[in-house]
């Protein structure tokens, strides 16, 4: 091995021109040739490598890898640097661990091979870069803080944009409120002040001729005149009626009042309240089978309900024209149905009959309020009641109710 000997001066003089630590290990690694440099790197001094075993410039966790790595290396022979993909270490004499990098040229001569390493010692580049690596990851916990805070941030704004919309529309909700009320009070004014001077009026004209006639002999004249107060009164009575259920029901006062009493009471009492109202000609048909039914409800909304109907059969039929009241009782249920034969609801408004305040066109020429059925309606609801129609416009109405009555019995 002459060529690495201490006096080759050639070896000498190019390796101490270079920079980096040069080793050259045979084929037993045993190390065979160093530069300044390389003992400078691990601490040596010069020569004091030669003859020793590569594993002296390598730490004790790594001897039994590297060992396997070298064998492989000097077999495929090719120049390649060290250690790809993971940390190198080296070990100085005074035991001090620190990172290395290493390149390998493996060559051969006079038929012996070696390998010589040139090891750079990175102790300052592992240095910066954990620090930059120290600061990159400052950098991105602050990154992460901000964000987290712009998130935050974005969050109770929008919390705030959501709170905002809800004010803007609930104010805007009450503000429409306020103006539906305000339509509403016109509305109902001109209703109640249109719906009470012609009754007035006609009581005020029955009045004044019963006042002419003071003969005993016109007693007659007189009680026509009386019987169409009598009937204006009543008629007036209802839409109070009406007027205060509408009250009740939005104020939530209404309260309801259950008690026995014989069904044909209450269809008696509507059917000759109802009479009073019929047209030239009109009649009313109703059931003369139902003495024993005794049910257990609210008599005074039934009542209101009937009313309700029938006058209305009455009100949008002709002369000279049939209302027919059926009842039957099936499953606990009480069904009526009022039928007639007047003018009909159109079509194109049949959905909106139980509307407060909506009268069909076909209607608007008789008087009424648009308040009846839908208190009807409202009452049969809260009562686990229903109301449905069926209608023709010019052919007639059926309107069928149901009651549910559980303590029903035959008297
Ligand atoms: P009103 O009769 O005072 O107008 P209702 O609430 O009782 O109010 O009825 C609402 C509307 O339903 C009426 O204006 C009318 O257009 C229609 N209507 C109700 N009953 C009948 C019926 N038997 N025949 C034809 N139209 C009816």
């Amino acid at each position: 091995m002459k060529v690495f000997e201490k006096d080759n001066n050639i070896f000498k003089l190019l390796s101490e021109a270079i920079s980096e630590g040069i080793i050259v290990v045979n084929e037993n690694q045993i190390i065979v040739a160093t530069n300044g440099s390389a003992n400078q790197i691990f601490g040596y001094e010069t020569d004091e490598l030669i003859g020793k075993d590569l594993n002296t410039l390598i730490p004790q966790k790594y001897h039994h890898g590297h060992k396997k790595h070298f064998d492989s290396f000097v077999a495929h022979s090719a120049k390649r640097h060290m250690g790809a993909g993971r940390d190198l270490f080296g070990v100085r004499k005074d035991g001090t661990v620190f990172p290395v990098e290493a390149g390998l040229n493996p060559f051969a001569i006079y038929g012996n091979h070696y390998v010589m390493a040139l090891v750079i010692d990175i102790t300052q580049r592992k240095q910066q870069e954990q620090q930059i690596q120290d600061l990159n990851a400052k950098l991105e916990q602050k990154i992460e803080e901000r964000t987290e805070e712009l998130h935050h941030t974005i969050q109770e704004l929008k919390e705030e944009v959501t709170l905002r919309m809800e004010a803007e529309t609930k104010t805007k909700e009450s503000l429409k409120k306020e103006r539906d009320l305000g339509e509403l009070k016109t509305k109902f004014l001109s209703l109640v002040s249109h719906e009470f001077k012609t009754p007035l009026s006609g009581i005020l004209t029955s009045a004044t001729l019963v006042g002419k006639y003071t003969k005993t002999e016109q007693q007659e004249k007189r009680e026509k005149h009386l019987s169409t107060i009598k009937n204006k009164v009543k008629y007036l009575d209802n839409i109070l009626n009406d007027f205060l259920s509408i009250e009740r029901l939005e104020t939530g006062k209404v309260t309801y009042k259950y008690n026995q009493f014989p069904l044909s009471k209450v269809v008696n009492e509507v059917v000759y309240n109802a009479n009073m109202l019929l047209k030239d000609g009109q009649r009313i048909n109703y059931p003369n089978d139902i003495d024993d039914h005794v049910i257990e409800f609210d008599e005074k909304i039934l009542e209101l309900v009937l009313t309700n109907l029938i006058n209305n059969a009455i009100k949008y039929s002709g002369e000279h024209t049939t209302i027919d009241l059926q009842v039957c009782f099936e499953n606990d249920i009480f069904t009526f149905k009022i039928i007639d034969q007047g003018i009909g609801i159109p079509k194109k408004e049949q959905d909106f009959i139980f509307k407060r305040y909506f009268r069909a066109e076909n209607a608007l020429l008789d008087q009424g309020t648009g308040i009846g059925l839908n208190i009807v309606k409202s009452h049969l609801e809260n009562l686990g009641g229903s109301i449905i129609f069926t209608s023709k416009e010019n052919h007639g109405s059926t309107f069928t109710v149901t009651i549910p009555v559980n303590n029903t019995h035959k008297s």
